[in-house]
């Protein structure tokens, strides 16, 4: 190892700080390194001297240059230089970053970035494709839109991490000009956002659902309409919500409805979310219902629903009137319900605290059919019959894990773990495709085997399938799930973990990281189904048509999603995938704040170390034909690419690819240590 060496060293707040090796002996490393005492910039922070124990040849080594558009592009490539080049792109106002062709990493700027954006940048990545851009993802898609191939877009990222807003961007680059096609499909998105955006502690304006916007072009790469489709709405904010957290956008402006006496309404506190009052907000969603073209009639509907829905917790007859059911009735639908055992009908009176669950799950299922009608408004207004191409763009809430996950985070890591398994099968392919354009060999290499997680999940005596059981069987119970998934899981303990302590929980090995499941509630949350005499009033409501198509037997919340999951896989398997993978850099929305340590957990739960990591995998250095013979050609006499790599690396792990040569571990570090003696 040469002296002087640039390295990364282990830093509790930049997890790795760069650092020059000062002396090195016996196990004893000095190294000169900066260790900021906050995160806001390195600038102003001075280099301090550092004495470490172990070998500086086993540390990561700096990158030049360290700061690069192409993750892939990196010589050295370990979790050290993706993060230190993500961090200092931040810092320059760069928040995108490319990993290959089809991958960007958006780091949220959490400020506007003005120049990003304008309607030069939008045209030039129309184009060639130069810097790492959002644009370079849709200009690429939209590409293949042109020559007929179906596309689609994976967003993805934790709450707060700019999913929803670089989807915005997205799709205002893919509906390019300004036709009424595009001002319809883009008049959506605040309406959407209007009914299922809320306030939470993450994000002002947390989208509280998932989303698959598909973009319908015909054979000239015009626009012709979208349809999108929803996943999981989170239902429980509309009865309660979490300290600090508000309710659904959309309850602040209702007209006579005084939010802060509601009952179902915590937090009362009016905002200016985004620069948008709730006043504006209001005005702007009920504007582009008009534009969808809903009837005066049908938006007077809507807002009554929403009325009912929200005054339920405080007034029975109010909302009564308001849905037109007589309040006699459903005063008794909440307080009685019907039993038929054996053909035998008996009333069975509800328990006070009975009484409340069912007016919250009826206002819960009131609103979401809201939520529902409200898609099914925007999709009839951009809908089309036929289309040439499409562009699909996912807006999907990621991995979960806090300290008390429940059947939602069950949910969304579920979904999670399928995506990740399309995103490796993808970059595995990718990887096929370099190596065989350099015309090397390529060699299986490891890719993270998620069929065993999967099956744990959604397979055969899976998850889903014996909460399923537990929610049909008569005394069906949640402790009686985690011990039956015990017993048949306790063989796969490579996914499954059981719980040693609490009869209540179990363990998911997520290809992110291990999560521990609390299960209380799970069988209703599952089962989620409005008692029969309610469903039966609501026939006879003002909105009876909501209720039209329910059937007597409704498939439980987690079948239900399973499905859907499987049709959005197949879809997207149908489509060239590329994705997004953004990252919040902190949790105060600070654009001067690059929080490492949670930044490195996230891209290990959006694969995009092991991403880069498989991009490498055998050959974790590379180098240009031209630079590899300018730097090692004079440690011989050769003077073509191959000899030289042959002379110098004999047996050692190495490929000279067509543009590239490509070198094992250790290999790179040999050929400096050759430099180096030679000196
Ligand atoms: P998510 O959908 O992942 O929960 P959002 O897209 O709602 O996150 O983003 C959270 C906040 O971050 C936004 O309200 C916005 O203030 C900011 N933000 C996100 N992306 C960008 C961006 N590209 N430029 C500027 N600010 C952004
Ligand atoms: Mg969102």
């Amino acid at each position: 190892m040469a002296d002087r060496a640039a390295i990364y060293v282990q830093d509790d707040r930049l997890v790795w700080a760069p650092a020059t090796v000062l002396q090195q002996s016996a196990g004893k490393l000095v190294v000169k390194a900066r260790r900021p005492a906050n995160d806001a910039s390195l600038e102003s922070c001075p280099y301090v001297e550092l004495q470490t124990e172990g070998d500086a040849s086993t540390l990561p080594q700096q990158n030049t240059p360290a700061i690069v558009e192409d993750l892939v592009s990196l010589d050295r490539l370990h979790e050290a230089s993706v993060l230190w080049c993500l961090r200092e792109r931040f810092f320059r106002g760069k928040p995108y970053t490319r990993t290959g062709d089809d991958i960007v990493v958006a780091v949220n700027p959490f400020k506007w970035l003005p120049q990003l954006y304008d309607a030069q940048t939008r045209e030039r990545y129309g184009e060639k494709q130069e810097e790492a851009h959002a644009y370079a993802i849709s200009n690429r898609a939209f590409r293949g839109v042109l020559d007929g191939r179906d596309q689609s877009i994976l967003v993805s990222g934790e709450s707060g991490a700019g999913k929803t807003e670089t989807v915005k961007i997205l799709l205002r680059h893919l509906c390019g000009d300004s036709s009424d096609v595009a001002s319809r499909v883009l008049d959506a998105a605040p309406l959407l956002e209007s009914f299922g955006n809320a306030k939470t502690i993450r994000n002002d304006n947390s989208s509280r659902f998932g989303k698959f916007t598909r973009l319908r072009y015909d054979g000239h790469g015009r626009l012709r309409g979208s349809d999108c489709e929803t996943y999981l709405l989170e239902k429980s904010r509309v009865v309660a919500q979490a300290p600090g957290e508000r309710t659904y956008h959309c309850a602040y402006g209702i007209p006579d409805l005084d939010v802060a006496a509601l009952h179902y309404v915590t937090a009362s506190q009016r905002g200016t979310i985004e620069g948008l009052t709730d006043e504006d907000r209001h005005s702007q969603a009920w504007a582009s219902l008009a534009k969808c073209g809903v009837s005066a009639k049908d938006r007077d509907s809507l807002i009554d629903m929403l009325k009912a829905v929200f005054l339920l917790g405080d007034s029975t007859d109010e909302a009564a009137s308001l849905l037109g059911v007589p309040a006699d009735s459903l005063k008794t639908a909440l307080k009685e319900r019907t039993v038929t055992v054996r053909r035998e009908t008996t009333i069975v009176q509800r328990t006070p605290a009975e009484r409340t669950a069912a007016r919250d799950a009826l206002a819960k299922e009131l609103y979401a059919r809201c939520f529902d009608w409200v898609v099914a408004l925007t999709n009839e207004a951009t809908s089309v019959d036929a289309w040439e191409a499409s562009c699909g763009l996912l807006d999907i809430f990621g991995f979960e894990s806090f300290p008390i996950n429940r059947f939602e985070q069950l949910c969304i890591n579920y979904a999670n773990e399928r995506l990740q398994e399309k995103f490796c099968r993808d970059l595995f392919r990718s990887v096929q495709a370099e190596y065989e354009d350099e015309g090397i060999p390529f060699e299986p290499i490891a890719f993270p085997d998620a069929a065993a997680a999967l099956k744990l999940l959604e397979g055969p005596m899976g998850i889903v399938d014996v909460l399923d059981e537990e929610c049909a069987r008569p005394g069906g119970s949640e402790l009686a799930l985690v011990s039956k998934l015990k017993t048949l899981h306790d063989d796969n303990q490579r996914f499954y973990v059981p719980d040693k302590f609490s009869a209540n929980k179990f363990g998911v090995r997520h290809y992110a990281e291990p999560v521990s499941y609390t299960v209380d509630g799970w069988c209703e949350r599952n089962r989620d189904a409005l008692h029969a005499d309610l469903v039966e009033l609501m026939k006879k409501s003002s909105v009876s048509s909501l209720f039209e198509t329910d059937d007597k037997r409704q498939k439980t919340v987690a079948s239900k999603f399973r499905r859907r999951l499987k049709t959005l896989l197949e879809d997207v398997s149908r489509t060239e995938t590329r994705y997004v993978r953004c990252v919040k850099p902190n949790s105060e929305a600070s654009s001067s704040l690059f929080d490492a340590p949670s930044v490195c957990a996230q891209l290990r739960c959006a694969g995009v170390v092991a991403a880069v990591e498989m991009t490498r995998a055998g050959y974790p250095n590379r180098s240009g034909h031209a630079a590899f013979l300018a730097r090692y050609g004079r440690l011989t006499s050769e003077s073509d690419v191959e000899s030289v790599a042959r002379s110098l690396l004999g047996e050692r792990r190495h490929a000279v690819g067509k543009t590239r040569v490509y070198l094992g571990p250790g290999v790179l570090e040999f050929l400096e240590r050759l430099l180096s003696t030679a000196h």
